[in-house]
């Protein structure tokens, strides 16, 4: 399956196929590349596929170097790109060769900041491994490293020129990363298709079983969404905001939490039921369409409330201190119905105590 990214002379092709590893050394051979790369994956992916995709390239005529980073979000950090543009340096590579990301969304992140920096931006190729990175991240274009002061701060938009899915990756992910990948999933339905939302509260047993058809359909119909919406709004000027749904409390409970007591997708799940919320006490949402986002968000077998010890006031301040509240407002993706959010940015403070308590 093929879907297109139409952003002028910056499209690109998403390619979905069972298998697909094995197919990366023609797909890259269809581009106009230089015939030296640089692969980046990390501690946990290497194993698993690092040597097999490098195989894959060679079959194609490339000269492969493999770089390896600490897994986890830990790597997420200019001193790893600093590592990593020693080594391409020592490879040889110039503009036209490509930096190829095998992984979660840590490596993509991280080995595109480091493809749009090198050398003021190299082809850069996505193979992503995580549901989460299959569905979201690899997709779009965003790319960065953490800073001490904050997440995601030092980044670029640098599109792929090509993002390759495959979907048997997903048989060696811890069952706990699937499920917060299913977080971003459940957000597409919830911002963007209703009948979707229907369609995973009917089969959440079959994707939580592993059933591949049952998860590249929802890849496939996730990255037409996620597609849709970078096409309208690629550096996110104002729709593309919706994608932040569940992440403004997400954020913050990551941040209080010191990363490491919920994955991303965790804290998007407790973020996304308090923004129903408060959807439904600012009368834009039926409380039956909040009980399905809770049901839905239990079924992956997903947290929905937030953890007992958190103060609600340091979670505000956490909220002002994330990048994406501009001056003193806070904005909120609140839904409207399932498969409609709108994009609030005239919520008060009281509002947001009174979703955080109840
Ligand atoms: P991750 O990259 O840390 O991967 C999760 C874990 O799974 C890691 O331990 C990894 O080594 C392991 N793993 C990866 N693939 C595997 C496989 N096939 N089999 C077994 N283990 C495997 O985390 P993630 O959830 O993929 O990504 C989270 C990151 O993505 C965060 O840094 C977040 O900021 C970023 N993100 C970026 C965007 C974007 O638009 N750029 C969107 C959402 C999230
Ligand atoms: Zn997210």
């Amino acid at each position: 399956r093929k879907i297109n990214l139409a952003l002028g002379e910056r499209s690109y092709p998403i390619y979905l196929e069972d298998g697909g590893l094995n197919r990366l050394g023609y797909y890259l051979q269809q581009l106009p590349l230089e015939k030296k790369a640089l692969l980046i994956t990390d501690s946990n992916v290497y194993p698993l596929y690092g040597e097999k995709v490098a195989a894959v390239m060679r079959q194609a005529g490339f000269q492969v170097a493999v770089a390896r980073v600490p897994a986890g979000e830990q790597a997420k950090t200019l001193e790893q790109a600093a590592r990593l543009y020693d080594l391409a340096f020592d490879a040889g590579l110039d503009r036209s060769c490509p930096v190829v990301a095998l992984g979660g969304g840590v490596v993509g992140d991280l080995a595109g900041f480091v493809a749009a920096t090198y050398m003021r931006g190299v082809p850069f190729i996505q193979v992503p491994t995580t549901l989460l990175a299959q569905v979201d991240s690899s997709v779009g274009g965003k790319v960065a490293v953490n800073h001490p002061r904050g997440k995601n701060i030092i980044g670029a938009f640098y599109q792929p020129r090509l993002v390759l899915i495959d979907v048997a990756t997903l048989q060696t992910l811890p069952a706990r990363q699937l499920k917060a990948g299913l977080a971003e999933v459940i957000k597409y339905g919830v911002i963007w298709d209703g009948e979707f939302f229907q369609w995973l509260e009917n089969n959440g047993v079959r994707l939580l079983a592993q059933d591949r058809d049952a998860l590249q359909y929802v890849i496939e119909t996730c990255c037409r969404i996620k597609a849709a919406v970078v096409e309208q709004d690629e550096t996110e000027q104002g729709r593309r905001a919706i994608l932040n749904y569940g992440h403004t409390v997400g954020h913050a409970v990551e941040a209080l939490t010191g990363y490491d007591a919920f994955l991303h997708g965790e804290a998007v799940a407790i973020g996304m039921v308090i923004a129903a919320r408060m959807a439904v006490q600012q009368g834009l949402l039926g409380y039956r369409e909040y009980h399905r986002i809770k049901q839905l968000i239990a079924l992956a077998e997903l947290p929905a409330e937030l953890p007992a010890d958190l103060a609600h006031r340091d979670i505000l301040q956490s909220i002002y201190h994330d990048k994406k509240v501009k001056g003193d407002q806070l904005v909120f993706i609140l839904p409207q119905q399932i498969g409609r959010v709108g994009i609030y940015r005239d919520i008060d403070e009281k509002s947001v105590m009174r979703a955080l308590k109840e």
